[in-house]
């Protein structure tokens, strides 16, 4: 897969057919992805394993499509106390867990990848009517599932959240450390949107719950996919407007203003908010002198 090539999404329909041979494949098992052993995507030609469930088309990349497959079969690694019968993983794949692999990937496989997570996860979750309970069955000309008893049509969910860099006057970046982070690692304030809510809103409520401060000037920065299980993260510039760093103490349990020198560890590579953090780093101090 070239640079050159783009991920365009389809209707995400179900295909009852086996794969073609240059089809490019997502390919789950539980939440890990198959990958082969160079680290790419399956093809089609390649992949002799069965699969759980029915194989659903996700887009394609260049000119090849690309499908969403969930395998059942055994990794390998349960120390081979699995009941006969359950199908083990070729030497040629190997299971790999998505954030890694996400780091790896060529972005227009990351796209699909992504885009297969979200959608399995949805479907995992989404057999019954939430309105009267009936099961429900796919559509077959888009991404949905209907109840066939009362009519209610259901839509893939995606949950937006916000990340903010909040700067000081002196161009300090605030980083906090929330209970759920390992020890050490202090990351960008964050939060979902409120329906409701703009995004920039949640931005001014988040920063203001997490850590008592006021921002201004809020502007986008870029987005990302975050399929853990289902977010998309959108990243924020602010500056720091008012206000004492006083951590909720819930989810935040330490904030303050760091230059790149005195700041702690941060989150790894792969997420949006280290590409952020990052930027701020390469740019600290220039707007100062603006
Ligand atoms: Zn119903």
């Amino acid at each position: 897969m070239s640079n050159m090539e783009y991920f365009y999404p389809a209707a995400a329909v179900i295909d009852r057919e086996p794969p073609e041979p240059e089809e490019i494949l997502v390919i789950f098992c539980g939440d890990d992805l198959v990958l082969t052993t160079d680290g790419s995507l399956p093809r089609g030609g390649d992949w002799c394993c069965g699969v759980k469930s029915k194989r659903l088309i996700l887009g394609r990349i260049g000119r090849a499509r690309c499908s969403l497959l969930e395998w059942g079969g055994s990794t390998g690694d349960d120390g081979g106390n699995e009941g006969a019968g359950i199908e083990h993983l070729p030497e040629n794949f190997r299971v790999q867990n998505l954030r890694s692999a996400l780091l790896r990937l060529p972005f227009e496989a990351r796209i699909a990848v992504c885009r297969g997570r979200e959608l399995a996860y949805w479907r995992r979750n989404r057999h019954f009517c939430g309105r009267c309970g009936n099961e429900l069955e796919d559509l077959v000309e888009e991404c949905a599932r209907r109840c066939p008893f009362c009519g209610t049509v259901f839509y893939p969910t995606i949950s937006p959240a916000v990340i903010v860099a909040i700067t000081s006057e002196d161009d300090r970046l605030l980083l906090a450390h929330n209970r759920k982070f390992r020890d050490g690692m202090y990351s960008l304030i964050a939060g979902f949107v409120e329906p409701g809510e703009t995004m920039e809103e949640a931005v001014r409520r988040e920063v203001a719950e997490e850590v008592g401060l006021s921002v201004r000037n809020i502007r986008y920065f870029g987005s990302q996919s975050w399929p853990y299980p289902n977010s998309l993260m959108a990243g924020f510039t602010a500056e720091y407007a008012g206000g004492e760093v006083r951590p909720d103490g819930v989810e935040i349990s330490d904030a303050g203003f760091f230059t790149p020198e005195t700041m702690p560890e941060p989150p790894g590579p792969g997420s949006i908010a280290r590409t952020m953090i990052d930027h701020w780093i390469a740019n600290y101090g220039k707007k100062i002198h603006e």
